[in-house]
């Protein structure tokens, strides 16, 4: 059953409610190790479900456009105070709608169209949003781009830096969608500081472990910070822009009336829980708890022989490089779907491969922990994956099958935030 229930759903959109209904069952039964995703709590998915659906509150509080804000102003007041506590900055714009338009609001504030920004390219880690050609970011703004050394899989600081102070970019990011490994803010800030860019992290992956103390903070290095709030942080479909306070005035500027029109107060209410359920010590406990698990799987898949980009990991997330097992990354991904762990196939550093069919899987740690594995199961979780990739290899269907069941079996004794299986 779904916590919190949907009678009324049931009875009005039979349909719908049952897609809701298989797809909680899903998210029960499946391992779910795409990077990206969690289990938010019951009261967030409450607070995201609640009648402040139905408000507008175009402006900021005490500045909006509409009437009727006494509850609202006071909602994204608690969200802004608790991300500036959570992550000890000075200035916090809740209202963006998702990571992509927050970081369009980044642009927004600093450059003009036709402007150089700098980021890590997406093939080797990067995000869309950081000047890729398919985005709008990479369209209407002059994109520069560094690399992870094929020798490290690490981002190459020295490239940054001889880039950075060769183009001048007026925007520098630093963070991504499929780094495995400590971001070294400082080092970052310093670059950006002698080739006079503003230095923006992006955290959408990091953000909980961040808040959880289990990676450094870009806090006092990178003046603007953007982040999702629905990955490792635990909370709705959501993003924040934070800054120092120098930027507030832009930042804001840029989110409305730049970009946006009337804010979501009922994700705004959901962030703000989900930031206080950060705040608290077992958030901590949740964040090591990650970076642990990782870890774990980490080394036992490298004991099975499989080759992972940067030799390993420093926080949720691992990609493996498919190319010594002989399988691409997409029918691999798609025979551990079948099998009941979920991820996705993923890009390498300098993959031969296309796009749409790369050598790579990508996955990461923050579900399985939220449901409560721990270092323990990781070596069963990498020979269920071992044996599918096997499997895969072989077009062998029987032991997916097989694999889903105990996948399933394993998962009942973990309860899950938002549903149970009606007894
Ligand atoms: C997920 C992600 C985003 C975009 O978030 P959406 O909510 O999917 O738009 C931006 N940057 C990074 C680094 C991300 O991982």
């Amino acid at each position: 059953m779904h916590q919190p229930s949907l009678p009324h759903l049931h009875d009005q959109d039979p349909d719908i409610a049952g897609l809701v209904e298989a797809e909680a069952r899903r998210q029960y039964e499946k391992i779910r190790l795409i990077a990206s995703e969690n289990y938010v709590s019951p009261a967030v998915l409450e607070a995201t479900g609640s009648v402040l659906t139905n408000k507008y509150s175009e402006g900021y509080a005490g500045r909006r456009y509409y009437e009727g804000q006494q509850n609202v102003d006071p909602i994204e007041l608690l969200a802004i105070e608790r991300a500036k506590a959570l992550f000890g900055v000075e200035h916090a714009n809740v209202q963006p709608y998702s990571g992509s338009p927050a970081n369009l609001a980044v642009y927004m504030a600093f450059l003009d169209p036709g402007d150089k920004v700098m980021g890590l390219s997406l093939p080797m880690g990067g995000h869309l949003t950081h000047g890729w050609s398919v985005s709008a970011t990479g369209k209407w703004f002059t994109p520069v781009r560094y690399d992870v050394r094929a020798d490290t899989g690490r981002v190459d600081m020295d490239q940054v830096r001889d880039l950075a102070l060769k183009e001048r970019p007026k925007l520098i990011w630093c963070g991504g969608t499929a780094i495995p490994r400590t971001i070294d803010f400082p080092a970052f800030a310093e670059i950006a500081r002698e080739a006079g860019a503003v230095l923006a992290a992006d955290i959408a992956h990091i953000a909980g472990l961040i808040a959880g103390g289990a990676h450094p903070s870009p806090v006092g290095h990178a003046e603007v910070i953007s982040t999702t709030t629905h990955k490792t942080l635990r909370g709705p479909r959501g993003a924040m822009v934070m800054s120092t306070a120098e930027h507030a005035k832009a930042i804001d500027k840029a989110v409305f009336p730049g970009l946006q029109g009337g804010p979501h107060d009922h994700t705004t209410a959901a962030i703000a829980v989900a930031l206080k359920e950060a705040a608290q010590p077992e958030f901590a406990d949740y964040a090591s708890q990650i970076v642990a698990n990782a870890r774990a799987l980490a080394d036992a898949l490298l004991e099975r022989g499989y080759d992972l980009v940067s030799g390993g990991t420093d926080n949720h997330l691992i990609l493996i490089d498919l190319t010594n097992k002989g399988v691409a990354g997409k029918p691999a991904a798609q025979a551990l779907d079948r099998a009941g762990i979920e991820l996705n196939y993923n890009a390498v550093p300098f993959d031969p491969r296309k796009p749409f069919d790369p050598s790579g899987l990508r996955l990461g740690t923050s579900s399985i922990t939220t449901r409560g594995l721990t270092e323990q199961q990781m070596p069963q979780l990498a020979a269920w994956i071992d044996e599918v990739v096997q499997a895969t290899a072989k077009d062998d269907e029987a032991v997916l099958a097989r694999i889903a069941d105990q996948v399933r079996e394993l998962l009942a004794g973990y309860p899950m935030p938002g549903w149970a299986p009606t007894p």
